[in-house]
């Protein structure tokens, strides 16, 4: 590093002045592609020194081009990657569009503290600790589900589960510290941090503070696998906003949501809410709860884990002494008015589950099913005594999710035809639109998700039709509508893309 590179910390400035017309000298790919943008007004005089904000202080080629680029003297500023975000979203934003326009960086806002309280003597140099810390409130700010840090022989990947999908992250994390990026993760989450073979579970508390200045708390679930290059770590984000979704807010058309209500409001039943993993059934089912949860009624449920803590609701956990079967037998000396059991793997469950629905309590659980005929196929496996089975039955919900178009770069497009004939029901008068990519989505097109359904309400004639072991025609089931009428409702209300039904919809042989 030269004389005039001189460093400055983020720890002795409050805040930058940015610059459209000064950021956008350089191109936006290479900026993001280096982690890097230049901060403060433009400059004046040939002998200023122009401050270039960098996620990697030691990125001596970034530095020398940049200094070719606007023929300035580099003064180099650590910054880290929701200070880089933020500074580039300005930039290259459409929010500013007055390519005068200014604003102030504000450091330290939209940053996690992590709520550390255990009595390991462990001191962390705070390189370490920031590094985390960016990368964790990083994933946060970007809606992130799921935080995925593999080792490979020569390096690290980050990469943020975002809205479903996987997508890779510029990172500070390399060969040189993931070992004590890794030891300060099991120390925050009080796990052993000696061990080195067995696959480890535990629970980190943070608390967010975005960019408004809202506080709030996160919970992240950790799991660190062994790896042959070293530990592979997964943080499951527990962001509470994103599960706290009221019942109407999920997805389901008019009628569809009518129907539900009306089955959760009865008095006792089970409901089945059916879909592979991540398809949104824990969301809809604490949505239901939420609905039904009053002073008036005891909810008891049994998880594997308990992800979210629910007020006023008796939560168990799967345990080595407890399974579900055994809390579903236990639950009914409890005198509950709704059970709900995370998840029907066995006879067992299944016969308890339907016992205390045909008894009069509300039910809800979940199955890894395709679709509704298939959930209701594998519920007849599971429970070999049929009256039993359609008695307690109430209803099943079949669900994915699609991601959303973001609303701020929408725009009319023609989809391959060839992906049109995929589905040859498609009606021709849809006018089609994606997302364009812009700094509101990060550049995917899309932002939040939307569930797609199909509900099967049980009646005494469906009953009548699967006891005497006839296939249901679903067809001909009046208020009836498949998965893929639902996604394509969404699709011509410009709600989702063709892409991403093809993607997640499940299409039925006559489609
Ligand atoms: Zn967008």
């Amino acid at each position: 590093m030269t004389e005039n590179n001189e460093q400055t910390s983020f720890d002795d400035l409050t805040n930058f002045t940015l610059s459209k017309e000064l950021i956008t000298r350089l191109d936006e790919d290479f900026c993001r592609a280096s982690g890097v943008v230049l901060l403060g007004s433009s400059p004046q005089e040939v002998s200023d020194i122009v401050s270039l904000g960098m996620i990697d202080l030691s990125d001596d080629q970034a530095v020398f081009e940049v200094e070719r680029i606007v023929s300035r003297k580099i003064r180099r500023v650590q910054l880290n990657m929701f200070e880089l975000e933020a500074a580039l979203g300005f930039g290259f934003g459409d929010e500013s569009a007055d390519e005068g326009s200014v604003m102030t960086l504000d450091v330290g806002k939209g940053r996690l503290a992590l709520a550390h309280d255990n009595e390991i003597e462990f001191t962390p140099d705070q390189s370490t600790a920031k590094m985390v810390c960016d990368a964790l409130s990083q994933a946060v700010r970007l809606r992130a589900s799921d935080i995925h840090i593999e080792v490979y022989a020569s390096d690290i990947d980050l990469r943020f589960r975002i809205d479903g999908i996987l997508a890779q992250q510029s990172t500070p994390f390399s060969k040189a510290n993931i070992k004590k990026v890794c030891s300060y993760l099991r120390v925050l989450s009080d796990l052993d941090i000696t061990e080195r073979k067995a696959a480890q579970d535990g629970r980190i508390s943070t608390v967010y503070a975005d960019q408004s200045g809202d506080v709030r708390q996160i919970d992240m679930r950790i799991c660190v696998l062994p790896g042959p290059h070293g530990p592979d770590v997964v943080l499951r984000i527990l962001d509470e906003d994103r599960i706290n979704i009221s019942l109407d807010k999920l997805g389901l058309d008019d009628a569809s949501y009518k129907t539900l209500k009306e089955i959760i409001k009865q008095p006792g039943g089970l409901v089945i809410v059916a879909g592979p993993t991540a398809s949104g059934k824990t969301t809809t089912l604490y949505s239901a709860m939420r609905e039904i949860n009053s002073d008036a009624n005891k909810i008891l449920t049994v998880e594997d884990p308990i992800e979210y803590e629910i007020p006023k609701v008796n939560q168990k956990q799967v345990s080595m002494h407890m399974s579900f079967a055994d809390y579903s037998r236990a639950f009914m000396r409890q005198n509950p008015d709704m059970l709900m059991i995370g998840e029907v793997r066995d006879e067992e469950t299944a016969s308890a589950a339907l016992r205390a629905a045909q008894m009069g309590h509300l039910v809800f659980t979940t199955l890894h099913a395709r679709d509704v005929p298939s959930a209701l196929a594998r519920l007849l496996v599971l429970c070999s005594d049929r009256s039993l089975a359609v008695s307690g039955l109430a209803g099943i919900l079949s669900q994915r999710l699609v991601r959303r178009i973001c609303p701020k770069c929408v725009e009319p497009y023609e989809p391959d035809p060839e992906m049109l004939a995929r589905i040859a029901s498609l009606p021709e008068d849809i006018s089609h639109v994606r997302g364009k990519g812009c700094s509101a989505c990060n550049n995917t097109g899309y932002k939040g998700q939307t569930g797609v359904f199909e509900l099967l309400k049980f009646n005494g004639q469906l009953r009548s039709i699967v006891l005497r072991g006839d296939a249901i025609d679903l067809e001909s089931v009046s208020g009836f509508r498949p998965m893929l009428g639902d996604a394509v409702e969404k699709l011509r209300a410009g709600v989702t893309t063709i892409e991403e039904i093809l993607r997640t919809v499940p299409l039925p042989d006559w489609a």
